[in-house]
């Protein structure tokens, strides 16, 4: 229980407590707990107790924080949750509990490298049978290994950023020459993101039993994706410009702890994967995150994340087993997430057919993929302790005209 009057239903009770960076007013940008609707300054509560990572809290990302390691960021959220439990703390705290409607937030981390996984073998045989219809769905190598690419770490943007519609080549005309404007197949992709806060050696390798002791936290990512420009340009080396010009993430990141009570084992895995993907099944979890996506305020889809096919922990492993060292601010994605039925797809180039069936919206429009204005959220939310709820921070854009 909280000493703050917090409503039954409210979603970011005391099981949830992320991390994000705010800034009030001129003040400069810092570390925050949000709880309920207000944010608790860390900084601040930290000078009038004394407690020792108040340096920590006053900086502009989490890295520092994260930084500290497993450990010291267990007891860090032990203590936020400490502070806010215990009646004897109100009269300390209630100073450093400001609405959240009077902060503005930012970036939470400083991202090093951001790597997007395309963890859902659903997914991955839609995009497929629309992409490359006269071969097989999914690649040969998809089920040995999670396929990634190394995406622009420096156009990753906060929850409440406006994306600007890309500008690109589109495959040719009837004349032979390639098209060029704004892009007319703007997409979003419901993905959930991974915020790593331990850094690695070069040439050390992460084991999937380790990838607990490396992933800080998780937020909610928007993979922004120009379905126009990919087609054109993504063979052979992968998606480039396609998807690089923004990608969304939510301005909250829910510890990793946060969601020990939605941690699953992860279904079979047929072919069983090479040893270093291979580990017992507490190691190859999986995560019942609920997820939504909506598109100017009316759920379009229900991505459910238990069903992706890889773990987070073998997409940790694969990333570093050739040696590729971590830094912390590291970031890497799940890929879309989607289920097996029409209405969990993850992206509209799959709820649409690549635009050939549009979705028709409440307000009698219909959409194939994105128009200038439009907003989508997405959202979700993970079984807690003892029955609770524990919320993934959301994440939202809107999309403006191109600017060329
Ligand atoms: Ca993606």
């Amino acid at each position: 229980m909280t000493w703050l009057a917090l409503p039954g239903d409210c979603p970011y009770g005391l099981d949830t407590l992320p991390y994000g960076i705010f800034s009030a007013g001129a003040g400069d940008p810092q570390v925050g707990v949000r709880i309920g609707e207000h944010v608790l300054d860390l900084a601040g509560v930290a000078g009038a107790t004394g407690y020792e990572y108040a340096d920590v809290f006053a900086q502009p990302s989490l890295n520092p924080l994260m930084a500290l390691g497993p450990t010291a960021c267990r007891g860090v959220r032990n203590w936020a949750r400490s502070l806010l439990s215990a009646e004897s703390e109100r009269e300390t705290v209630s100073p450093h509990l400001l609405d959240i409607s009077t902060v503005e937030m930012r970036l939470p981390i400083e991202v090093a490298d951001y790597v997007d996984f395309y963890a859902s073998e659903s997914h991955a045989c839609n995009v497929g049978q629309i992409f490359r219809p006269d071969s097989p769905g999914l690649p040969p190598s998809w089920k040995h290994l999670p396929i990634g690419y190394h995406g622009r770490a420096g156009t990753v943007v906060v929850s409440g950023t406006d994306v600007v519609r890309p500008r690109g080549q589109r495959r040719p005309g009837s004349d032979g020459m390639p098209l060029f404007g704004p892009s007319t197949k703007l997409d979003l992709e419901c993905e959930v993101g991974f915020v790593v806060g331990q850094p690695s050696s070069p040439g050390h390798s992460i084991e999937v039993g380790q990838a607990l002791d490396y992933i800080f936290g998780v937020v909610l990512l928007n993979d922004w994706s120009a379905r126009d420009i990919q087609a054109w340009e993504y063979v052979p080396l992968g998606p480039f410009l396609g998807k690089s010009f923004a990608t969304s993430i939510s301005a909250w990141v829910l510890p990793i702890e946060a969601l020990d009570a939605a941690r699953l084992p992860l279904p079979r895995q047929v072919p069983a994967p090479l040893p270093y993907l291979s580990a017992d099944g507490t190691s190859l979890f999986a995560l019942d995150l609920r997820l939504e996506v909506t598109l100017n305020g009316q759920v379009i889809s229900a991505p459910p994340y238990q069903e992706m096919y890889w773990s987070p922990a073998q997409m940790l492993a694969h990333m570093t087993v050739n040696g590729a060292n971590l830094r912390v601010g590291d970031l890497f994605a799940s890929g879309t997430v989607s289920g097996w039925k029409h209405d969990t797809f993850g992206s509209l180039l799959e709820l649409t057919s690549d635009g050939t069936a549009p979705l028709e919206l409440a307000d009698g429009s219909a959409r194939g993929f994105l128009e200038d204005g439009d907003v989508v959220t997405l959202t979700g939310w993970a079984p807690g302790p003892a029955g609770t709820r524990v919320t993934l921070g959301e994440v939202t854009g809107r999309v403006v005209g191109s600017t060329g």
